[in-house]
């Protein structure tokens, strides 16, 4: 069963103080706290066994390695890949979308067509412009509306047979938005475009099947789900991979290397050069099997519970206004006091002991849209209570009436 009570146990972090005061973290769309049985396993690794891997004939090294590839298939079975190999760990997800968007420098050609969508994290943005710089190729993108959400009757519009690659978040972080990405997807391939699916912020809440997606690439980060920062993997189809260039040269990504001529390494190989985050991988398995423990429906369950709870409680506070109220949204809540700058707000509730995040969420285009220079954002995990939304929505009020 779950209890929220017992889960916070899991947590050090939520017994400490910050000012003075409880912490309440509410910027879980930032980074997710970690609990006690992924720190276990990452003390473990640099107490027992730390080692270089893949390539030590030594006791450790053969450890290390073991325990790492074994993350590999614990990531391959929660995100149902049909091979391990297709698991390429990354620090994160920005490193798997620029190896995604660097491979597609020798793909795409002048003329060629990318699509994009409104409600992206500069991640999914930036470096999508450098490859339509370095390609001549061009970027579209997909509008969204006052709620939200995007607007797929124009994304009709922008496919044909000039597309080649569409790059959509699966929720966005800013406003919390679930995009149909099942429907984005099938329309891309209709065109015979690939798709990219940014699922940084879907992973905490979501458990995506990418053979059930049929999705060509997809990107996370560890530390968005009770996993270390600094790892994360990218999914791609093995036929994708192949036909990639690598991404960086260096060690263990070659075959032979000469002076003549270098070869390449198999998957995953060829797309990791360099000694990887090993301790964050095998801390990345360790923080997937506490969260398929608690389970992923229960967690999203529970926090859809806390989102309806925060929503009607905060826009019971006259003045308060909340950006994105998409019909399908994950525990986000995006808001700004009216006449009053975010960053004021998320200052007094931190005096308060309360973390949440101010500004434009590495998400401009959508601040523009909505012509604001940033919201406060409040983004409830599965270890947050109604007690600690209640802490929030009597600290909001507090920052109202000093900054009134
Ligand atoms: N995309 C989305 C939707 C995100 O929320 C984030 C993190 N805020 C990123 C990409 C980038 O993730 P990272 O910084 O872990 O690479």
């Amino acid at each position: 069963m779950f209890n929220v009570e017992t889960i916070r146990k899991d947590f050090p972090i939520l017994s400490r103080k910050v000012n003075g005061k409880p912490l309440v973290y509410f910027d879980n769309a930032a980074t997710s706290q970690t609990p006690q049985q992924v720190i276990d396993v990452i003390v473990d690794y640099y107490s027992n066994y730390n080692a270089n891997i893949h390539r030590g004939v030594h006791s450790l090294s053969q450890e290390a390695t073991d325990k790492y590839e074994q993350a590999r298939h614990k990531i391959q079975n929660h995100f149902n890949a049909k091979f391990a190999h297709e698991i390429i760990f990354t620090s994160g997800t920005t490193h798997g979308i620029n190896l995604v968007a660097n491979g597609f420098s020798s793909i795409l050609k002048d003329g060629d067509e990318v699509i994009v969508s409104a409600l992206e994290h500069h991640s999914n943005i930036v470096p999508w412009q450098m490859l339509c710089e370095r390609t001549g190729a061009i970027l579209k993108v997909i509008p969204m509306n006052q709620e939200g959400e995007l607007v797929i009757s124009e994304y009709d519009k922008l496919l044909s047979n000039k597309t080649k690659l569409v790059f959509v978040n699966h929720i966005s972080n800013a406003l919390g938005t679930i995009n149909p990405i099942e429907n984005i997807i099938t329309k891309a391939h209709n065109v015979g475009a690939a798709v990219l699916i940014d699922g940084a912020q879907a992973s905490p809440h979501i458990k995506a099947d990418v053979q059930k997606l049929d999705v060509d690439f997809y990107v996370v980060s560890a530390h968005k789900m009770c996993g270390p920062t600094g790892v994360g993997i990218l999914y791609g189809k093995e036929e994708w991979l192949n036909k990639l260039p690598p991404y960086q040269g260096g060690g263990e990504m070659i075959a032979e290397v000469t002076f003549e001529k270098t070869t390449y390494a198999t998957l995953p190989h060829k797309f990791e050069a360099g000694t990887p985050n090993i301790c964050g991988g095998i801390a990345f398995g360790a923080a997937l099997d506490y969260m398929n423990a608690i389970g992923f429906e229960n967690i999203a369950k529970y926090e859809h519970e806390l989102l309806e709870y925060g929503t009607q409680k905060l826009s019971e506070i006259e003045g308060l206004k909340i950006y994105g109220t998409a019909k399908h949204k994950t525990s986000v809540i995006s808001f700004n006091l009216e006449g009053i700058h975010p960053y004021d707000v998320g200052t007094i509730l931190d005096k308060m002991g309360i973390a949440v995040r101010t500004g434009h969420h590495c998400a401009q285009p959508i601040m523009d849209f909505y012509k604001i220079p940033g919201t406060v954002r409040a983004s409830f995990a599965f270890y947050n209570t109604k007690q600690e939304i209640d802490a929030l929505v009597e600290g909001v009020k507090k920052a109202k009436l000093m900054l009134s």
